[in-house]
């Protein structure tokens, strides 16, 4: 069963080593046991046999949440649910360890290259369009295409999904957009965001005709902190135990809510993230303006990880020009990003990458630079980059 490899899998994670496993991977999988379980509990047992109704999983992330946060500061909630269920001990995500990508890789089990979703900016050579997060072309159906997020599955499987800030969860995706969502707003606070998915989950479920109406079975839930903080304060900042012990504060939030309507022991509850932090520095800045032109290319995404589109014609100069100019950014050509990577098979990656190393920064020109102190989106097999993943609820018995 699938269910029973996944648990299996938590089991070994929580055990104290490092159990190195993809988001993805268990996302599917608990899905696949949120819609299997036909009505039954773990190892055979009723969950609630007097009520007809599918069992329920709500995904909750914390972006920028990472692995070892939970015992950096007392974390109250985050060991309750541990203690009732399971936990991994680090998740490795999906490269590039950056928030649109990875969100969607844990909604859909597949890789930013099969996905689509391969930045938080994108250049799309077939549609001649770019992508941003923060702009329009964020609710553009063509960039979440190639693939179909599990709240979508679940409302073919005859289920009724939820979406609150979730990233393409307001986005009308292979034709549907979830049952009850939230338009994307970021002043929204948590609270609120919680007491309407857990109103929905609440709900009797509604008719299928009448999406709008009605409860949901599954829910995805999205917080914008601690990556917030992350970013401006660094990840080794002080400042950043208050930030944890907030978002635990939070979570606590959550399980009461739960609690007040009768879902705490019904409902799996997976909290999670899309990835980690690491601290920058502003002596580790690679600035491009010191070796290539900028007429000779565009600049399509982001630090740590650049994505280079050179003029036409100009592929290998603006290759030979950068190849070997820092220790601690690497050049690739597309053809030669690692395997390992799952980052190459997809036109929206960029004829030439550039990679940063751990803590480096690749700008134009050091005025240009954010004034960050934590940055994310680095080779995804480093611990730095790693997400928390904790679940209970009557799939995940304890250990
Ligand atoms: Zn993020």
């Amino acid at each position: 069963m699938l269910w029973t490899m996944m648990l299996d899998c938590l089991r070994r994670g929580g055990g104290g080593r490092g159990g190195l496993c993809c988001t993805g991977f268990f996302l599917t999988l608990t899905f696949a046991l949120a819609t299997q379980l036909d009505h039954r509990g773990y190892q055979g047992q009723p969950l609630h046999p007097t009520r007809n109704e599918r069992p329920k999983l709500l995904l909750v992330s914390f972006d920028g949440f990472r692995w070892d946060y939970v015992d950096r500061v007392p974390t109250l909630n985050f060991h309750a649910l541990m203690d009732e269920g399971s936990k991994v001990m680090q998740v490795e995500n999906t490269y590039i360890t950056k928030t649109f990508p990875d969100h969607y890789t844990l909604v859909t089990g597949l890789h930013a290259e099969t996905h689509g979703i391969v930045g938080n900016e994108m250049y799309d050579p077939d549609l001649n369009a770019s992508f941003s997060m923060e702009g329009p072309s964020a609710y553009d159906p063509r960039w979440w295409a190639a693939a179909e997020p599990l709240w979508v599955t679940n409302q073919k499987q005859g289920g009724r999904s939820g979406g609150v800030m979730w990233p393409g969860s307001d986005v009308k995706i292979g034709g549907l957009y979830p049952s009850r969502y939230l338009p994307y707003n970021a002043s929204v606070s948590f609270e609120r965001r919680v007491e309407t998915m857990v109103a929905w989950l609440a709900e009797e479920e509604g008719p299928r005709e009448r999406p709008g109406l009605g409860g949901v079975d599954f829910g995805v839930l999205y917080w914008e902190e601690p990556d917030e903080s992350g970013h401006n304060l660094g990840p080794e900042s002080s400042l950043m135990d208050v930030v944890i012990a907030n978002i635990d504060d939070k979570l606590g939030f959550l399980r009461n809510e739960l609690r007040k309507k009768g879902l705490y022991e019904r409902v799996n509850l997976i909290v999670t993230s899309d990835h980690g932090m690491t601290q920058l520095s502003k002596d580790k800045v690679i600035e491009l303006d010191q070796y290539l032109d900028r007429e000779l290319y565009t600049w399509v995404d982001k630090s740590p990880v650049v994505g280079i589109l050179p003029g036409e014609g100009k592929l290998e100069e603006v290759f030979g020009a950068l190849v070997d100019v820092n220790p601690n950014m690497v050049v690739y050509k597309k053809e030669q990003i690692p395997e390992r990577l799952h980052y190459r098979h997809n036109g929206r990656i960029m004829p030439i990458i550039l990679e940063a190393k751990e803590g480096w920064t690749i700008t134009q020109n050091r005025t240009m630079a954010p004034h960050m102190l934590g940055n994310h989106g680095y080779d995804n097999s480093l611990p730095s980059m790693h997400p928390v993943f904790v679940a209970r609820g009557p799939a995940f018995p304890p250990p």
